[in-house]
């Protein structure tokens, strides 16, 4: 190659986007091995930005100049052959002096980060995904879903920290952030922080760094919705009322619309929506709630118990539409999980499909689109009930 083609091109900004597919780069380390303009250079452990989904790499503009110089050097000496082994830059920048673990070269060659102040609060520190649950159970801190893998730690109104979660399921923030936490927080953090992967590719960065707005799926937009209710009633009661566990938010993260009318399909996202949007409720804090209104919530399971936390707030009549989904999610997983009679079981979908309003016969992706949106209104609904008269 000739040394004109390793200079950035005029008015080209490298983004962290594949040419090809439009996908997110991953910053790797690799040989650069090439001839240009007649210098033979081999540079070990040179950052690319790499698409392993089209097998492409690009360089990034330190990459470029770092080409550039080190044939100047040559040329200088008369050589033409180069041949070295790039140093990682091992910055320690100064926020917080936790041992936090994280790659200077992340900061210097992901697109994006690099500011003329502040130099390396835009760092990304990795962890294990446990991270949030743990904030999710905590009394002090809450977490809000703007999808599903992006979102914010909160303490109190003012306090917020924005976290993502990449395609390897890793959870991301950025070392300034974490930073402004107290120190018990820093070192719990520390804790579950993992090695970088240098995958930085999320909603999250889009949001953060290049101020894209996603188009969320139909998943990502319900589950933003329970986001935003929980965090209403947590505002109204001063009680968290659902929680996630381990697995459901492994599920909520790898869930996808169903594609397919199968059984085993079925029976999945019957399981999973009601792991989720059920499930995941703590009745013993909605009993609370009930106990408050002096309501005995005794032998109420969690949807009653939830209706009647609404019942309290709003009209009666108008929450036990609104409610209807919920029963009826939980129906769908009763009769796709054939847990009854196979009669029984047919019965049972039979009066799902009224009550989301189809008279014929329609299978799992009918329901599911249908259920999802009404899911979706109730939450809203909901939401603006505990928001009144607050
Ligand atoms: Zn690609």
């Amino acid at each position: 190659m000739e040394l004109s083609e390793v200079f950035p091109k005029d008015g080209h900004i490298q983004h962290l986007y594949c040419d090809k597919c439009g996908g997110y780069l991953d910053l790797t380390f690799d040989l650069f091995d090439e001839k240009v303009s007649g210098v033979h250079i081999r540079i070990d452990g040179l950052p690319y930005l790499s698409c392993g989904k089209c097998n492409l790499s690009y360089l990034p503009e330190d990459s470029r100049f770092a080409i550039i110089y080190l044939h100047k050097q040559a040329t200088k000496k008369n050589s033409d052959v180069v041949n070295v082994t790039r140093n990682k830059t091992n910055v320690e920048y100064e926020f917080t002096n936790v041992p936090f673990l994280y790659d200077s070269d992340d900061y210097k060659y992901i697109p994006g980060l690099k500011r003329p102040f502040d130099e390396g609060f835009l760092t990304p520190i990795y962890f294990n995904r446990e991270v949030l649950l743990k904030y999710d159970a905590s009394p002090t801190y809450r977490l809000s879903f703007a999808s599903t893998t992006y979102g914010e730690m909160r303490q109190g109104d003012d306090f917020s920290i924005p976290f993502g979660v990449n395609k390897n399921g890793k959870v991301i923030m950025w070392l300034g952030d974490i930073a402004r936490l107290p120190k018990n927080e820093q070192y719990y953090l520390r804790s579950e922080n993992i090695e970088p992967d240098h995958s930085i590719g999320s909603e999250f960065y889009d949001g953060q760094i290049e101020v894209k707005f996603t188009e969320h799926s139909k998943e990502d937009a319900l589950f933003q919705k329970r986001s935003v209710f929980l965090e209403e009633c947590f505002k109204r009661f001063g009680i968290k009322i659902a929680h996630l566990d381990k697995e459901v938010y492994d599920l909520a993260i790898s869930f996808n619309i169903p594609i397919v009318d199968t059984e085993k399909e079925r029976r999945h996202v019957a399981d999973t929506l009601n792991k989720i949007y059920i499930e995941s409720f703590d009745n013993n804090a909605l009993g609370q709630i009930l106990n408050s209104f002096s309501i005995d919530p005794k032998k109420l399971g969690s949807i009653k118990r939830l209706q009647g936390v609404m019942d309290q707030i709003a009209n009666p009549d108008e929450v036990s539409d609104l409610i209807l989904p919920f029963y009826v999610l939980y129906d769908l997983r009763v009769a796709y999980s054939h847990l009854g009679s196979k009669e029984g079981s047919e019965e049972k979908l039979k009066y799902v499909r009224e009550r989301i309003g189809f008279s014929l016969e329609v299978g799992l992706l009918e329901i599911y689109s249908v259920l999802i949106d009404q899911l979706g209104s109730s939450y809203e609904k909901f939401t603006s009930f505990v928001k009144e008269n607050t």
